[in-house]
């Protein structure tokens, strides 16, 4: 009996232990988070069309591509920021994305230009936006018309510490926001450009940067689409039938495919490569050059954190060509992008004189492979 009585409690502590360990594994993998932003609702209705307003068509096409993630990708989560007709300020979006941890925050616009403006009647095509300064020249005016939605806001100074979407000298505080998350931000931009013109048929206005409030607040890659444009009449009937909504929806839904590798994607025709690109592609001779997304690379693992850290966290200093990836909700930090196992092995040894528990991964498209 006695033998019986501690066999099973044997087997008893061996299955609290087991589902204790299947807890700890679940708690570690964590949806991948898809933040869709509807711009504009309620009072605010955005670019104003003859057959439709902006806000309605942001909407439609929010909740389809909702629609869309949650019956194709098993493996991710939906947020909506808005899914009904419901004002939300600026900062509220970016704050909804911010509490939810998401790992992509994706905003949905409708072009437009001035009334004023002699090509209103003809201008068409997507584009899809980073977060930037330097390149954003006359995109900044669409930045403004999209930020001063703020205004509408009864106490929208204190809120946004004094910042004036009007004043083109207010937007220098965006410079560094999102650095840590550009590369990926361009990189989604790319996917779901592309898919506006093969899958939805959009003309191809490019990748463009400007400082958007809800992507400098947003901490994950992010981008504000504008779909095409509302004051072309013709775009406009597609824009407001079910058909074109439907297109819309499924270019972004593939390219967010093609940004998580669930889908091969082309590489960037050259007419459409971004300055970012070409720099990737012709580093400075003294860069070692990243390797393309298909590329098997080696790199040395030594460093896991709960949280990311900030570029100039002591622990990545001198640390060659670091990088980290997300795995399970862990960030992972790595060194190295060597082409062979040996160069990754010599690495691994520079690295151990610090961090004793490093190992060498193999990691193709941002991912690691077995
Ligand atoms: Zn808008």
């Amino acid at each position: 009996m006695l033998r019986f009585v501690s066999f099973y409690h044997f087997m008893m502590t061996l299955l609290f232990m087991l589902a204790g360990v299947g807890a700890a594994l679940c708690a570690e993998s964590k949806p991948f988070t898809v933040v869709i932003d509807a711009g504009h609702g309620g009072h605010d209705h955005g670019a104003l069309g003859k057959l439709t307003v902006e806000k309605e068509i942001n909407l439609a096409v929010a909740t389809r591509l909702g629609r869309l993630i949650s019956a194709g990708m098993p493996d991710a989560e939906v947020v909506y920021t808005r899914d009904d007709d419901t004002f939300i300020t600026l900062q509220g979006r970016c704050d909804v994305a911010n509490k939810a941890h998401g790992d992509i925050f994706v905003s949905i616009h409708t072009n437009s230009v001035d009334t004023k403006s002699p090509n209103r009647a003809t201008v068409s095509g997507a584009s899809v936006y980073t977060l930037g300064l330097q390149r954003a020249g006359t995109n900044l005016d669409v930045a403004m018309r999209e930020n001063s939605v703020m205004k509408l806001e009864d106490d929208y100074s204190t809120t946004y510490c004094g910042f004036d979407p009007q004043v083109a000298e207010s937007y220098i505080i965006f410079e560094l926001a999102q650095s840590g998350y550009i590369d990926n931000s361009i990189r989604l931009a790319g996917a779901i450009q592309r898919e506006l013109h093969e899958t939805a048929g959009r003309r191809d206005q490019g990748v463009r940067q400007a400082p958007f409030w809800v992507l400098v607040r947003t901490s994950m890659p992010a981008v504000l689409v504008e779909l095409d444009f509302i004051c072309n009449p013709e775009v406009e009937r597609f824009l407001a039938s079910a058909e074109g909504r439907d297109r819309l929806a499924k270019a972004i839904y593939n390219g967010i495919s093609k940004y998580r590798g669930l889908i091969p994607d082309k590489p960037v025709p050259e007419k459409r490569r971004t300055k970012a690109d070409k720099i990737k592609e012709n580093p400075p001779a003294h860069v070692p050059a990243p390797a393309a997304d298909d590329m098997i690379v080696y790199k040395v693992q030594f460093l896991t954190s709960p949280r990311k850290l900030a570029s100039g966290d002591a622990r990545l200093k001198n640390i060659p060509l670091s990088d980290c990836y997300r795995d399970g909700g862990i960030w992972k930090y790595t060194a190295g992008n060597c082409e062979s196992l040996s160069d990754a092995q010599k690495l691994l040894r520079e690295i151990r004189k610090r961090y004793s528990d490093a190992f060498v991964i193999k990691m193709r498209g941002g991912v690691r492979i077995n």
